[in-house]
């Protein structure tokens, strides 16, 4: 099935909402959880997983073909077209002959582009809308280079779903979300609706709400949310699915903002952006003339011959700047950034005094 949704966005309630568990788990399960999302918030897609990517081979591993038809009768019982995860070329000939609607690829096989270019390869020739989640590492290219794969194969009705990235025990996500590369692949590929999956970032119930509000205001097109009868006895993802009539909650306590600004409010914004503007170029001038001091202080070190860098004192550097971050109201993360990133150009500006002839 084609949603175009890069047309046809109107058509669906903003946010474009997928809903519908971890994984398929049985035919009454996938059925009862279709009826009950759909009296409580009738989402644009109903999701189920039929082969599960698991980490450990001892977890549970999907139903497998089998369930296709569970989730497409229970698609058709409460009108909602269906949508299911699809990893390789015998995954999608499963999938597309049991009538499944939409098709969307995992983390893990984004990260393989072999797989990517199996799968697409194996739908060429259809209309279907395909959905890419983003690779389990934070590389921007990979996720764009499986869209150009689809691209290639005449696939054009594509979506992008952000889960965040794969991170070794955070304490607050799952999967760290890295705002700036989903930001970047709107630059990127604008033509591409992005939507968010709040439960493989959050990895826990409490934390969805603020997750989904944050892609709200990022623009975000929609939102795919683990939804389940009984989270506590799901055979996957339990911690972070919710039940139909807590999805109802999160959505309406969504604040919803416009797209842009309107009318009224833009010979103010335009006159804030003009004072941000100014005070950018008052920024890069500073910047300017530290670089200067930093090319001084270079040419005393190569008639000393003294290394660039200077551990201890670059250490008090931090530790001093760092001290105020409180004060001037910035993260000290932020604070910390800029200096790495300052102190960063100033050595390539003392190398290229220090060494004339090197790049
Ligand atoms: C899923 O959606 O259940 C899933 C396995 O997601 P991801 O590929 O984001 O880990
Ligand atoms: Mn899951």
């Amino acid at each position: 099935m084609k949603l175009d949704l890069q047309n046809n966005l109107k058509k669906y309630r903003r946010p474009f909402l997928i809903a519908g568990p971890c994984s398929v788990e049985s035919e009454d399960q996938v059925m009862a959880v279709a009826k009950s999302i759909s009296e409580q918030h009738q989402p644009a897609l109903l999701r189920g997983g039929i082969w599960k990517p698991r980490t450990r081979p001892d977890s549970f591993e999907g139903v497998g073909a089998i369930g296709l038809p569970w989730l497409v009768n229970a698609g058709k019982e409460v009108g909602i077209p269906v949508t299911t995860e699809v990893a390789n070329a015998k995954h999608v000939e499963a999938a597309l002959s049991a009538g499944v609607d939409v098709l969307w690829l995992g983390a893990r096989t984004t990260v393989n582009p072999f797989a990517v270019q199996e799968i697409a390869d194996a739908i060429q020739g259809t209309e279907i809308t395909v959905m890419v989640k983003n690779p389990i590492n934070p590389d921007l290219m990979l996720w764009v280079g499986a869209f150009e794969r689809f691209q290639k194969a005449g696939i054009n009705d594509l979506v992008a779903i952000h889960r965040g990235f794969s991170v070794y025990k955070h304490p607050k996500y799952r999967n760290v979300p890295n705002w700036e590369i989903p930001i970047a692949l709107m630059e990127e590929m604008p033509e591409i609706p992005l939507i968010c999956d709040p439960s493989h970032i959050s990895g826990r119930r409490d934390g969805l709400l603020n997750v989904a509000q944050k892609a709200m205001d990022l623009n975000f097109a929609g939102l795919m949310i683990e939804t389940h009868s009984n989270p506590d006895k799901a055979w996957s993802d339990a911690q972070q699915q919710i039940t139909p009539e807590q999805l109802k909650l999160l959505m309406n306590q969504l604040i919803l903002r416009k797209a842009s600004i309107q009318e009224e409010g833009i010979d103010f914004i335009e006159l804030q952006r003009k004072k941000i503007a100014e005070i950018d170029d008052q920024l890069f001038e500073l910047m300017k003339q530290r670089m200067q001091i930093a090319r001084e202080v270079g040419d005393y070190k190569r008639e000393k011959n003294i290394t660039i860098l200077q551990t201890e004192h670059w250490k008090k550097v931090i530790e001093q700047r760092l001290a105020k971050a409180e004060e001037l109201e910035l993260s000290i993360d932020f604070l910390r950034s800029v200096l790495d990133a300052i102190h960063q150009e100033s050595i390539r500006h003392q190398t290229k005094v220090m060494n004339p002839g090197m790049r």
